[in-house]
């Protein structure tokens, strides 16, 4: 893909570059890796005023991200300053609780003969972090504030359409104070990362993106035994049971549907209803779609913006057209408008069969798949049945059957009487087919970290046992 800003809204050609010749991501790694040598001598109070200082430039430049962003690929202008802010909080969130999640756990010493045992958190080193443009802030500081703080050193490969945003986040760590070569953008293609992967002094690779790009990142980690964080793709189930508040569930399910113009990996995507509230889920769901303004992505008005790109655009068209090909029913949507941009209007689409794309496959636009089932039974399989397993939601009443679904969905968050979303404060990750491995929270905190075990017998103990290796 050439690196450029292509606007979604209008298809035009915005500005171009050139990818980052070999040499200069030789020496990028070569500054990352002296970087990481650098914060080793940084306390975890330098570094959370340093991430204090990027959440407070995140706040103050929130109206110019958010157009950089909307420009590059699309969301709303609100969606985008949301995103800025939300950003802003995963930072203040931890620089104020890394030195407790980086600090010594202690173990059972009787148990295994010491005379004092514990747990220690330490960097490892320059990560690679692959990158999508759906969240294009957000996925990289999700990563890049418990990285930093851990005292790693991030290297960004961006999507290819949004170099922009990728430029402004690296100088975001910079202005914020972190070291020369803390953070780096490195504006390459994905044809690059094998060979940045394979470099010794990069230790681990984290990528949030396609289920396919995963397969390529994760085959090239494992040649040189680098640990890898794999985000991948979704196709959440939204089951609403029959005790579920009809009205609300058709509310969010809209939100979940169609938050980000439908380019989200948590999304709802497979509208799951029990038929004793069938009819009346789809008429509310459906006259809320309906109602969507699609449109200029910084109006005020807008709630649905163009695709991000026009390849993005024609996928989705694609799945719509095979399902109605063979038999499903359009509610509402369902046909691409003839203008400039990658526009495809809120759609919603029942009678579908497993012959169809759109029964197995991410669907990765403002597009639902609306199923009928008969029982908590077969609502489970079904919302189990695809390969994906990142998150879930069920609307339900019943606490008898709240507690069965948060057991028996398969996935890496179960969500009831809401909607996905994430939180600095939980973990959020996949399994199954989307992906493995954990962000935010103190879990995601420790994946780039060397989790060492101390073991100390008779003959003393070491200084500092106790206060955390890179705490004050
Ligand atoms: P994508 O095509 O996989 O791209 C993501 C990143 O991977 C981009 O930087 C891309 O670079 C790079 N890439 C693609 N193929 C690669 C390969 N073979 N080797 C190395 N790098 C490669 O995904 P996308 O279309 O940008 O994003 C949408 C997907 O991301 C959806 O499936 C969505 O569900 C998923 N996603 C998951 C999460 C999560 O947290 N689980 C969050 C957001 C999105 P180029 O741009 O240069 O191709």
């Amino acid at each position: 893909m050439p690196i450029a800003t292509v606007n979604p809204a209008t298809g035009e050609v915005l500005k171009t570059f050139d990818p980052t010749p070999d040499g200069e991501v030789d020496a990028a790694i070569g500054r990352a890796d002296e970087a990481y040598r650098a914060l080793w001598d940084t306390t975890v109070a330098q570094r959370g005023a340093w991430l204090t200082a990027a959440a407070d430039l995140l706040d103050a430049e929130t109206e110019q991200i958010g157009r950089l962003m909307t420009t590059e690929m699309g969301k709303t202008l609100a969606a985008a300053k949301a995103e800025a802010a939300k950003c802003a909080t995963a930072c203040r969130y931890y620089a104020a609780n890394a030195a407790d999640f980086l600090a010594d756990t202690p173990a059972d010493a009787a148990a295994v003969g010491a005379r004092q045992a514990f747990v220690r958190y330490q960097p490892i080193g320059p990560v690679l972090a692959v990158m999508p443009w759906n969240f294009p802030l957000w996925q990289v500081v999700r990563f890049a504030a418990p990285a930093l703080m851990a005292g790693n050193t991030g290297l960004l490969k961006h999507a290819s359409n949004v170099p922009q945003t990728a430029l402004w986040l690296a100088e975001l760590f910079h202005r914020a104070g972190f070291p020369a070569g803390a953070f780096q953008t490195l504006l390459v293609d994905s044809d690059a990362v094998e060979r940045i992967l394979a470099d010794p002094r990069v230790r681990a690779a984290t990528l949030t993106g396609s289920e396919g790009a995963g397969r390529s990142i994760a085959a090239a980690a494992g040649r040189y035994l680098k640990k890898t964080v794999l985000e991948l793709g979704g196709s959440d189930p939204f089951v609403v049971m029959p005790s579920a508040d009809v009205a609300a569930a058709a509310e969010v399910a809209t939100t979940a549907r169609c938050q980000n113009n439908g380019q989200s990996c948590i999304a709802a995507k497979r509208f799951i209803v029990h038929t004793d509230v069938f009819d009346a889920f789809a008429e509310a769901f459906t006259v809320r779609m309906a109602a969507l303004q699609v449109g200029d992505p910084t109006d005020a008005g807008t709630d649905v913006g163009p695709l991000a790109t026009e390849r993005g655009r024609d996928d989705v068209d694609g799945q719509v057209r095979d399902a109605v090909g063979q038999g499903a029913r359009v509610l509402v949507g369902g046909a691409r408008p003839d203008r400039a941009g990658w526009w495809y209007p809120p759609t919603v689409v029942t009678d579908l069969t497993p012959a169809m794309r759109m029964w197995s496959e991410e669907v990765f636009g403002p597009v639902a798949g609306l199923y009928r089932v008969s029982s908590y039974d077969e609502a489970v399989e079904l919302a189990n049945g695809t390969s994906f397993g990142l998150g879930a939601n069920a609307w339900t009443r019943d606490p008898a059957e709240q507690e069965r679904f948060a057991t028996d969905l398969d996935a890496g968050s179960v969500f009831i009487n809401g909607m996905t979303t994430s939180y600095p404060q939980l973990p959020f990750g996949g399994v199954r087919n989307s992906g493995y491995g954990r962000e935010l929270s103190a879990l995601g905190m420790r994946e780039f970290c060397n989790i060492k075990t101390v073991w100390v017998g008779e003959g003393g103990a070491p200084a500092g046992a106790g206060a955390g290796a890179h705490a004050e």
